[in-house]
């Protein structure tokens, strides 16, 4: 989950388990529809996120893991997170589900639009006080600094080939997709393994790869193969829908339309913006790192954000997809667009879909929605499509 503290629990040996990655995980695996069902059988509404329902689902009907194998109770639940208060609410549930003990990081939104010295240190100060003792009578090992910095030392390595492959998609035609292929891209960064010898060799081996892609002058690799000619450039906003997440990327790659940058890969961190976990400031790196995360980030700067992508990518325009039950980065996404259109003089489009509850992905609607918006695109730059091309049908 966003602003998750990877690097100190595993300088403790403790493995980090991420219910939002599992019910990812769950989604993507089509498991996550019963899993939803057994929460509502069990009072909570329908409007309640698909994320926590999936989740408190998976462990009624005997914690099981996207892999359908069942996971260990944790010891611990801590709730570090940014920007999203479903989370305390969430991680209420979690402590009367397993019985466990729960901890909190708080850290303070970005109302104003900065992180403040004040933020940090008072982060920072929680960590100290309150996160590393606990983990300390957990593990019953005491903090070892120097570890921790050794993993962040990786994280940072990491994070350089990130970025590097991120901002490829600079470059015409794109080398990747950078929002359905950046799903993949940014998976081990935001999750457990950050800092690991795992996630270097990952990222090594990733930009090597891109690279290659980009002396070749080739385009992104869909689930379907190679992505035939690069037609739209597009920025997109909010993350995909899980459950139908290949039938949701047909519907662009099909049109030779790119997602040539996201919001969605900077919820775990905005490296593109220079943030890197820091070894010589272990603590101050880490709550830097939490207030950061795009989740943290108000309207103002999301805006701002999204008009430097399609400046600095050379897009055509922006895609919301809108999560139903996501009210924490739902709301204001309209506003979003607007602006953003007055901004850029690009046209944006509106897409409603789900996380995880595959009743709220329609894919006759979206595809509607879809076609047309690309089709506007073409006709404003007076393309072949509106000359009369029909689109494939998806
Ligand atoms: S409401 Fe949105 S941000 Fe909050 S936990 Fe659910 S999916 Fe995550």
């Amino acid at each position: 989950m966003p602003g998750n503290l990877t690097e100190l629990l595993l300088s403790f040996d403790l493995v980090p388990v991420l219910p939002e990655i599992n019910a990812l995980q769950s989604g993507m695996r089509q498991r996550s529809r019963d899993y939803i069902r057994e929460a509502e059988k069990h009072g909570h509404s329908e409007d309640v996120c698909t994320y926590v329902k999936c989740d408190i689902g998976m462990r009624r009907k005997g914690n099981l893991g996207p892999t359908g194998e069942q996971l260990p109770d944790p010891d611990l639940l801590l709730l570090s997170y940014t920007g999203c208060f479903t989370f305390m609410k969430w991680f209420e549930l979690l402590r009367e589900e397993y019985g466990k003990p729960s901890l909190m990081l708080h850290v303070p939104y970005q109302a104003d639009g900065r992180a403040t010295v004040e933020m940090r240190d008072y982060v920072v100060q929680q960590l100290r006080e309150e996160v590393i003792p606990a983990l300390e009578r957990l593990s019953g090992k005491a903090y070892d600094e120097e570890r921790l910095k050794q993993l962040l030392a990786r994280s940072a390595q990491a994070e350089e080939d990130l970025v590097w492959v991120l901002e490829s998609a600079k470059r015409r035609p794109s080398p990747i997709d950078g929002y359905f292929g950046g799903v993949y891209y940014v998976g081990p960064m935001f999750s457990a393994f950050r800092g690991t010898e795992d996630a270097v060799a990952y990222y090594r081996e990733l930009r090597s790869e891109v690279a290659q892609r980009l002396e070749r002058g080739l385009g992104p690799v869909t689930p379907e193969g190679p992505m035939g000619e690069e037609r739209f450039r597009l920025v997109f906003e909010g993350p995909p829908n899980w459950t139908s997440f290949r039938q949701f990327w047909r519907m662009f790659h099909a049109e030779g339309a790119v997602g040539v940058a996201s919001t969605y890969t900077k919820v775990g961190g905005t490296y593109d913006e220079g943030f890197r976990h820091d070894p010589n400031r272990p603590l101050e790196s880490l709550a830097e790192y939490c207030l950061g995360c795009y989740t943290n980030h108000n309207l103002r700067n999301r805006i701002d954000k999204i008009v430097r992508y399609i400046e600095d990518y050379d897009a055509d325009g922006l895609v919301i997809n809108s999560v139903k039950s996501c009210n924490s980065f739902s709301a204001g996404q309209l506003l979003i667009l607007r602006e953003v259109e007055r901004r850029t003089g690009k046209p944006g489009g509106f897409i409603e879909s789900d996380l995880v509850d595959p009743r709220y992905f329609s894919a006759a609607n979206i595809k509607n929605r879809v076609e047309s918006y690309l089709q506007m695109i073409d006709q404003r730059r007076g393309g072949a499509l509106g000359r009369g091309r029909r689109l494939a049908t998806v």
